[in-house]
């Protein structure tokens, strides 16, 4: 199992890996937040953008706050430069419009014809390759907002044919019997920016493996009234849903700059039950 000493800084990013996947990326509230997962060429938000960024496939923004989403015009501007197909961003949809606007008026200010696909997410999910799927799912922030998680995916036998040889079982195929169950795993959900109720409102997520979730504050530095009215999670709220998730980590990230790294680390093992606290690692800033 993996634990905070697996983050490592790579550049001015930092990675883990988590078993068939890693994360990387940076994320510091009203500053920047984008997080990669580079074996899957997809990001989840884009920050001010950063080189590595531009080779991803899949792009999905959380929110339309600045610290989010404020390198996609260069984004789109950097895949032409390079000759590739014009970028995939899916995001909330009254961010479309908005951004549609923003682009063409740089497109113009350039005197260049850019190409963009500004989409709102797929109610059925995006299919990444095969093996992966991203869907997306409600948060609670001051606009309109979405989460993401990330499926693995892969077809099995159903049990009641799995004692029989390939002979039946190609006769059963030829037959048109659905011989196989699809089985989704849910992998790694990340959010952007919300309030605490994403979690009572998407009860799936206390069973995903990873779960990537905005914690801006962690002390008395702010109140939890005031986190919830600017639409963010103070940690005393996380920490009540704690014992109740069954996945391996909660990773959290988007601290505000009034902390420092050392001292969440230090909160976290104050007031973490001791049983629990493994569970929680910080994205490093
Ligand atoms: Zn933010
Ligand atoms: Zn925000």
């Amino acid at each position: 199992m993996v634990n905070q000493k697996d983050f490592f800084q790579n550049g001015d990013l930092f990675k883990i890996k988590l078993g068939e996947i890693s994360i990387e990326g940076i994320s510091m509230a009203g500053i920047c937040t984008h997080i990669s997962v580079p074996e899957l060429k997809i990001c989840f938000d884009v920050g001010y953008s950063h080189p590595k960024l531009a080779s991803h496939k899949f792009y999905f923004i959380t929110h339309g706050h600045m610290d989010h989403a404020a390198g996609i015009p260069y984004l789109v501007s950097n895949k032409a430069l390079n000759k590739q197909k014009p970028p995939r961003f899916y995001m909330p949809k009254s961010m479309i419009q908005p951004m549609n606007s923003i682009l063409s008026l740089w497109a113009k200010m350039e005197g260049h014809d850019y190409k963009w696909n500004f989409l709102e997410m797929e109610k059925e999910g995006v299919w990444i390759n095969p093996h992966y799927q991203v869907v997306s799912f409600k948060t609670f922030h001051r606009v309109e907002s979405q989460g993401y998680l990330l499926r693995s995916f892969k077809e099995k036998l159903k049990s009641q044919y799995r004692d029989l040889d390939a002979k039946k079982i190609a006769e059963l195929k030829n037959n048109g019997v659905e011989i196989q169950e699809k089985i989704f795993s849910p992998l790694l959900a990340v959010t952007g920016d919300t309030k605490i109720e994403f979690l009572t409102e998407n009860p799936e997520l206390y069973n995903v493996k990873y779960l990537l979730v905005e914690c801006t504050y962690a002390t008395d530095v702010k109140s939890i009234e005031s986190c919830r009215e600017w639409g963010h999670i103070h940690f005393d709220e996380l920490l009540v849903h704690l014992p109740k998730f069954k996945g391996e980590k909660i990773i959290l990230k988007h601290f505000s700059r009034r902390h420092t790294y050392q001292e969440i680390l230090k909160v976290l093992d104050e007031k973490c039950p001791p049983e629990l606290r493994e569970k929680v690692l910080i994205l490093p800033w």
